[in-house]
């Protein structure tokens, strides 16, 4: 054996592994992350990649899954080579041609959501004649901070526009409109699914905007990691003691969504995004594009400091339109360094694993004295009846389905969360008709029903062996905050 030899402790083997532990050094992946997002949510491929990486894991042929042999130092090699996980920059946020931090340098639009980026570029191009029109998104005059989607045309409708409404905006209904009233260049502004709709109408083959060739369409994409239904959230916050109409700024920072009536002063009220979690748009769960993937310019303000944006852009004309619109004074712009993308990649993580982690609950419940139900769902005997206040417009809470299971001697009831947020403490009332009396009635609170989310209750009909099936059942739905919200009879005849 060589000296040299002598010294080398390492395998080539080892030595890669720790070059890569290096390169990974800082990062958040960990075994601990591999069980949750990849394991436990049953989307692993069984492939063993993990195992045969690592010499502290081995595949457990018993559980099918990965198993600890020995002591973790959570360098995150598995996490990395895993086929299931999302670990390149370019599977995080997409591609792009140059990052900027950036803010505005027009001193009106100082005051903007963040750094006023967007509503600075909206400058840009109106004054140097780059659009005919902007679609945007403003606080609708009729209804405190719900969205409404708008054509302008002018820079000072621009800088009224400035601002975030952190709910879903119909912005595509806009851009239509703006399309057929003939605008030829449109600045369009809106989240990464807003601009996904328009970059669809363009590129699929059955896209409406396809071969519409007078129309050209710059896709302004703001970053997005969720958004709130207006009419669940507000009434939250007006509950908490927020007056709507004196709220001047609302901003999600850190986790945190802040409500402010002086921009310029420190929040008025303060509310952690978990607290805020059951107001969120059933969608946004879904959805796993946080930097506008598809926008020509990208804007958003994770990654970059107070008051300043982080922009990518995306295409030649969204790189030109930065460069320009930074030469000719309207913005100012920064270089982007490995800090501020760390930032939006760790967020963008985030999103994307989100996918994985959403599990459809399903819940059974049978009016049985021995049984006991799931802990989220609280069943007694009716008590007293449940304040019926008028439903809020013509929507529909709840949708329902009927079954006859075991010989025709329970009915099984499917209730769906038809709405797009969480319904809390509904109370559900079932009962027997019987010649315009109710008989055996009973209730059951469920605590929190997800938004499509749906869940079976078993109620036990009265009726004799051998006899006909022959009843008339009122299902009623109510909660605190919508009053009643479902009312149906099911009519039960003898199957034909
Ligand atoms: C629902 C939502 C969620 C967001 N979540 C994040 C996040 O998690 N992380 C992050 O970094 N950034 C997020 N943003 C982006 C951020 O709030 C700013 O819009 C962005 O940083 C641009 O800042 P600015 O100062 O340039 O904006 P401004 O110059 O003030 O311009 C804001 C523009 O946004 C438009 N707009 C406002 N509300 C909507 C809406 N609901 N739909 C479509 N367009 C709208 C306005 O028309 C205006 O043109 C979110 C934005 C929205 C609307
Ligand atoms: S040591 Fe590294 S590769 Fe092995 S299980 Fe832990 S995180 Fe994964
Ligand atoms: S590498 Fe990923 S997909 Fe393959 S076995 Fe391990 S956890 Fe499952
Ligand atoms: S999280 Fe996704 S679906 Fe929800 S508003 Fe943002 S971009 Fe749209």
């Amino acid at each position: 054996m060589t000296e040299n030899n002598t010294d080398q402790t390492e395998t080539p083997y080892e030595y890669s592994f720790e070059y890569i532990q290096k390169k990974l050094e800082g990062k958040k992946d960990s075994f601990g992350m591999l069980m949750k997002e990849i394991v436990r949510t049953g989307i692993c491929t069984e492939c063993g990649t993990c195992a045969a990486v690592c010499p502290v894991l081995e595949w457990d042929d018993l559980t099918a899954q990965p198993k600890l042999i020995g002591k973790c130092t959570g360098c995150g090699i598995c996490y990395n080579q895993c086929p299931r996980t999302i670990t390149d920059p370019y599977m995080l946020m997409g591609d792009f041609k140059t990052g900027y931090v950036a803010n505005t340098n027009i001193p009106e639009v100082i005051g903007g959501q963040d750094g006023g980026t967007v509503t600075s570029l909206l400058c840009y191009l109106f004054n140097e004649h780059l659009i005919d029109a902007a679609v945007v998104t403003m606080k609708d005059p009729n209804k405190p901070w719900h969205p409404i989607a708008q054509i302008i045309t002018s820079k000072d409708d621009a800088i009224k526009s400035s601002g975030s409404i952190y709910s879903h905006s119909q912005t595509v209904e806009a851009l239509m409109d703006a399309v057929r009233q003939d605008f030829r260049s449109i600045a369009f502004v809106g989240t990464p699914c807003n601009i996904d709709a328009v970059s669809k109408m363009f590129d699929s083959p059955t896209g409406m905007l396809k071969y519409f060739m007078r129309c050209h369409v710059l896709k302004i994409g703001l970053f997005c990691m969720d958004s709130f239904a207006p009419e669940a959230l507000y009434p939250f916050f007006e509950k908490g003691g927020i007056d709507l109409l004196k709220v001047q700024k609302m901003n999600i920072n850190k986790g945190k969504f802040h409500l402010y009536y002086d921009p310029q002063g420190e929040p008025v009220k303060s509310y952690t995004i978990r607290q805020l979690d059951k107001f969120k748009s059933s969608s946004c769960n879904f959805c796993t594009d946080l930097t506008a993937e598809n926008a020509d310019i990208s804007v958003g303000s994770v990654g970059s400091g107070a008051n300043k944006n982080t922009v990518f852009a995306r295409t030649g004309i969204g790189t030109e339109i930065m460069e320009d619109a930074a030469e000719k004074g309207y913005i100012k712009i920064e270089p982007f360094n490995a800090i501020n993308l760390n930032a939006v990649l760790f967020l963008a993580k985030l999103k994307k694993v989100s996918q994985y982690t959403i599990q459809k609950r399903k819940v059974f419940i049978v009016r049985d004295t021995d049984e006991r139900e799931e802990p989220r769902i609280e069943t007694k005997p009716e008590v007293e009846q449940v304040a019926v206040k008028p439903a809020l417009g013509a929507r529909k809470f709840i949708s329902a389905k009927k079954d006859l299971i075991e010989e025709d001697k329970l009915l099984n009831l499917s209730l769906t969360n038809t709405i797009g947020y969480v319904l809390e403490g509904m109370k559900i009332r079932v009962v027997t008709i019987e010649e315009l009396f109710e008989k055996r009635p009973w209730i059951t609170t469920i605590k929190e029903l997800f938004p499509f989310e749906t869940i079976e209750i078993g109620y036990p009909l009265d009726i004799g062996e051998g006899e006909p099936i022959k009843a008339n059942i009122l299902v009623e739905a109510s909660t605190e905050a919508f009053g009643k919200i479902f009312s149906r009879t099911f009519k039960l005849a003898p199957k034909e």
